[in-house]
């Protein structure tokens, strides 16, 4: 931005310009704050948005946003989107919860961590296909720390009489999130071994009875992972493909994958 010798005429310049790039960022995101931030689980960062723009929005379980994660123009700004699922959606009081895994570096991880109470969030969304298919006859979910947040969602909207089964890895058992019927679920732990390609979940779903009838499988997480459980269910479960509903969520060295 060009500096003037009057300092009065750059606070204007500068208000007016901020002014300009808000009202852009308001007619494509929309836009709440922090209410709350809990370490949920060992990693795991649950954040609380609210504002009254949210009791405009529906969430179908499993759907993410697209949220704003940082920089300091607005071009960057508008850049750093990373993609969050919706954990918990309550329209009447316009608020939602994300949950945001502590992984390491990254712009996201770092959203995560430093978001307080306060603090705006623009997002677009709730959007997505990686939705619970409610008249299916039985669901079974498969993946990791990242996916259990959208199998949270998803697992809370079946209903009781519906079988539901499953394999959630983390890292430790401090890593898992308080998930409903998780004890229809089986829990490996992978320990210190890579998510990636992750043998430990295979194996766990190797072990899974799986209903005679297929309903929907949900696998989600890191992207090569899901192609090795996806090749399984086809190739030695005889699951029919159309009944997997697949989303790669990370992968190593790939940035804010949607
Ligand atoms: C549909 C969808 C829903 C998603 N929902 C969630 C969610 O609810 N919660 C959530 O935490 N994330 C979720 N993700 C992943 C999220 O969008 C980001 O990709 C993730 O937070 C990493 O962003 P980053 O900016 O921290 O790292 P980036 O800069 O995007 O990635 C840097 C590197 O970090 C590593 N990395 C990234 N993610 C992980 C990971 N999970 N574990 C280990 N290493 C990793 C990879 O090597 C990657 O190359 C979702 C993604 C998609 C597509």
């Amino acid at each position: 931005m060009a500096h003037t010798d009057n300092p009065a005429q750059d606070t204007a310049t500068v208000r007016q310009s901020r002014g300009l790039g808000d009202r852009l960022l308001d007619r494509f995101f929309t836009t709440g704050r922090v209410l709350e931030t809990e370490r949920i689980a060992a990693r795991m960062i649950r954040i609380r948005i609210g504002g009254p723009a949210l009791r405009t929005l529906n969430c179908l379980p499993g759907q993410h946003l697209r949220v704003v994660v940082g920089g300091d123009g607005l071009l960057s700004r508008v850049g750093d989107l990373r993609t969050y699922t919706v954990w918990h959606f309550d329209q009447e009081n316009g608020e939602l919860h994300l949950c945001v895994l502590d992984h390491g570096d990254g712009p996201g991880s770092r959203w995560g961590r430093t978001a307080e109470v306060g603090m705006q969030v623009r997002f677009r969304g709730p959007e997505g296909s990686f939705t619970l298919r409610p008249d299916a006859p039985n669901h079974l979910f498969i993946g990791e720390e990242t996916a259990s947040v959208a199998f949270g969602a998803m697992l809370r909207a079946v209903p009781d009489e519906v079988p539901v089964s499953g394999a959630i890895e983390t890292a430790t058992p401090a890593d898992r999130l308080p998930l409903p019927r998780a004890a229809e679920l089986s829990h490996p732990l992978r320990g210190t071994a890579p998510a990636a390609r992750s043998e430990i979940l295979l194996d766990a779903v190797r072990n899974l009875r799986l209903s005679a009838t297929p309903g929907v499988a949900y696998v989600a997480g890191e992207a090569r992972t899901i192609q090795m459980i996806t090749k399984h269910l086809v190739q030695e479960r005889n699951w029919p493909r159309r009944a997997i509903i697949t989303k790669p969520f990370w992968t190593p060295g790939r940035r804010g994958m949607d």
